[in-house]
């Protein structure tokens, strides 16, 4: 069997799972209309929560980048890569987190992928005995961050607090890494974070907390789910991603100043990787102005609004609609084949609404992902709330 035969098998065997994954086109600006493959469809799939990628006073900045500092950043930060406009980044990301962790630096990213897999790969170098804790259904990146590390890993279940506490009394580990996403990707719903970091506290661990999905969301100001909290610990390490609410791309740690410099030093994912354009950094520097003034408040509060407004519309009797109280709204369907089915159908009545399956969830929770938007209409919600419990009805009823 030639090596392209090896792969047609592979191929064709996840079409016969319903695994076989297609990427669709996009001719339009981010936004809650697209155009997609040629048709028009609303949109309900993007992480763009506070309707900020195609913001004009954002388009301008990175214009303006542009113009001043041109495109590319031409090395890695290390070698002439970083640029003031950098330094003005992470001087700014560190004063949203600055209330909640003592002494604190930030050190921006080109990904959020790129952030987890080099924060966590650094920490673990910090000493040959280093065990890290991390929850069930952590993000791809966290996971491939421990994967990277070789790392001795301990798995506790989904927000599972005494699970953790036992295995962190059970762990002589002289290095405690506690990891866990705050709003789950796939599911929507918050972990405990004021009580898994009480425990760090106890046990002399440190808290990552990736706020992918509560970063511009969370908070009176959007300073995400350590402002949500109100917490404030030595032991935080924050991580977040500066490509859904944000609007543009990227991503940042914060922590304590030692431990930024640390990751300057042994975050591969840093060190060898050129520099993002100065220009992403100068428009990030409008986006979170937007994100932390009255304009943000604004959209967080039109978001938390759409939310309440599509629970209250959705009715379905078989499928279940998780509870969650972020822009995250999944429904959970089970089987693959009907996710897909259900995806489609959607999608012939205009809808985008993407079927999440194995192996990004796990295997029979097969799950619509419905993203809210603060730029969406009420009219938009109510829509697809009618069109969902419509093709639910008319499923059971075949
Ligand atoms: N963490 C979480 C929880 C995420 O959902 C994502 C992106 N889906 C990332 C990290 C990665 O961020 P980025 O897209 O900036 O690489």
């Amino acid at each position: 069997m030639s090596p392209v035969d090896i792969v047609r098998n592979r191929l064709a065997t996840l079409e016969c799972q319903g695994l076989h994954r297609k990427r669709r086109t996009s001719h339009s600006a981010c936004g809650t209309r697209l155009i997609v493959d040629g048709e028009s469809v609303k949109a309900f799939c993007s992480n763009d929560y506070l309707g900020l990628a195609a913001d004009p006073r954002i388009a301008q900045a990175l214009k303006e980048g542009v113009d001043r500092y041109g495109v590319g950043s031409g090395a890695s930060h290390l070698i002439s890569g970083h640029h003031r406009v950098h330094y003005q980044l992470e001087a700014r990301l560190a004063s949203f987190v600055s209330d909640h962790i003592p002494n604190v630096a930030a050190l921006y990213f080109s990904t959020g992928y790129m952030a987890n897999v080099g924060a966590i790969a650094a920490l673990a170098a910090l000493d040959p005995d280093v065990e890290v804790f991390s929850e069930a259904l952590n993000h791809a990146s966290l996971i491939d961050g421990m994967r990277l590390a070789r790392v001795r890993t301990s798995i506790y279940g989904h927000c599972d607090v005494e699970e953790l506490e036992s295995r962190l009394s059970a762990s002589t580990a002289k290095v405690k890494l506690v990891v866990t996403d705050s709003v789950f990707s796939m599911d929507g719903d918050l972990a405990p974070i004021p009580r898994i970091l009480q425990l760090c506290e106890k046990h002399g661990a440190w808290l990552l907390v990736d706020d992918a999905h509560g970063f511009g969301t969370l908070g009176e100001h959007g300073h995400g789910v350590l402002e949500y909290f109100s917490l404030r610990s030595d032991h935080l390490i924050y991580v977040g991603t500066l490509g859904k609410a944000a609007g543009v791309g990227g991503a940042f740690v914060a922590a304590d100043s030692r431990v930024i410099d640390w990751l300057v030093q042994r975050a591969r994912s840093y060190v060898y990787s050129t520099a993002s354009p100065s220009a992403l950094a100068q428009a990030l520097l409008a986006s979170l102005d937007i994100i932390e003034g009255a304009d943000g408040k604004g959209r967080r509060a039109r978001l938390a609004h759409l939310i309440n407004l599509l629970n209250r519309e959705l009715h379905l009797e078989r499928w279940t609609k998780l509870q969650s109280s972020t822009a995250i709204q999944p429904v959970l369907l089970g089987d693959n084949e009907q996710a897909t089915q259900v995806s489609k159908k959607l999608h012939e009545a205009g809808y985008w609404v993407p079927a999440i399956r194995p192996p990004t969830v796990p295997v029979g929770t097969a799950r619509l992902r419905i993203t809210l938007s603060a730029a969406h209409s009420d009219e938009d919600v109510v829509a697809l709330a009618n069109t969902l419990n419509h093709i639910e009805s008319t499923l059971q009823r075949s």
